[in-house]
């Protein structure tokens, strides 16, 4: 029987990741994220495959049918905050209005409670998780081990447990990443997907399944987008980490949803969505 992974994937656009272009511009950039979308849901339908959707807010609002049919299909919706910035770089005041209004958009649109959140850049910090908690989320998967990228936070260097219990009725999910020596590699998709040939990858999320962990698969439609525009101002390392591997990505997820059952955070974790006295609608 085929081995179990969570499958998630972070719904933003090829130009709302804040590092070149800004949200007040957003609007004038050629809207891409569609036809990505609905290709990795007719390659999940084909695999009777379910995933966790990530959706940033403002996307949300443009495209709620987008977001209502994800839905309907039977896969989670989940908050990837309003306007993409890093959390570390806000007050608490507006980190909690962004989480505020992308939860409250997006049960808006789907009609159904909200409890998971991600991060922008994995940037989590640990006042982050108390507010999270106090805006009714449940669980957060935010957190990737170690120090391997300039954006990502410094919230855990190591971590016992992948999946643990933060406080009471409040979980993280952290993104895998194997010990190679002292240094912990990213394993979790992404760019990094983009960068390892597929078996190898496909090896290293083995490993970490047989050592008792919950993997976590995460990927954006632009990783899928080979088309997308180039954005001329990314410094060198940012176009590496943006545009390598877009001609073999989509093959390379048809292995991986092929080989693996996915399934999204919700069914991986049923009693996520269990718990009571959250803040729906408050
Ligand atoms: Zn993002």
């Amino acid at each position: 029987m085929a081995q179990s992974i969570m499958f998630t994937v972070d719904l933003e656009e090829w130009f709302t990741d804040g590092r070149e272009i800004q949200m007040a511009s957003w609007d004038n950039y050629e809207s891409r994220v569609e036809s990505t979308v609905y290709a990795i849901l007719e390659l999940l339908t084909k695999h009777n495959a379910k995933a966790t959707f990530f959706v940033l807010g403002w996307i949300a609002c443009k495209k709620p049918h987008l977001i209502q049919e994800i839905f309907a299909m039977g896969h989670e919706i989940a908050s990837h905050g309003f306007a993409h910035e890093l959390v570390y770089s806000l007050s608490k005041e507006t980190f909690r209005n962004d989480i505020r209004k992308s939860k409250h958009s997006l049960e808006d649109i789907i009609g159904a409670e909200v409890i998971g959140y991600r991060a922008p850049c994995f940037s989590m910090t640990h006042w982050g998780l108390d507010i999270l908690k106090e805006e009714g989320f449940v669980y957060d998967s935010s957190v990737v081990p170690g120090s391997f990228h300039d954006l990502y936070s410094k919230l855990y260097n190591k971590l016992e447990q992948p999946f643990f219990k933060v406080k009471e009725q409040f979980w993280e999910l952290s993104l895998p990443a194997l010990s190679i020596g002292n240094i912990q590699l990213p394993w979790g998709g992404g760019g990094f997907f983009r960068l390892y040939p597929y078996l190898l990858f496909q090896y290293g999320i083995q490993k970490w399944i047989s050592e008792g962990n919950p993997y976590v698969f995460y990927i954006h439609p632009y990783d899928l987008d080979p088309n997308q525009p180039r954005q001329a101002n990314f410094s060198l390392l940012n176009k590496i980490r943006r545009y390598y591997g877009l001609q073999s990505s989509r093959h390379k997820l048809e292995q991986l949803v092929s080989q693996f059952q996915c399934k999204s955070i919700a069914e991986y974790y049923p009693f996520l969505h269990q718990i009571e006295n959250k803040n729906w609608g408050t």
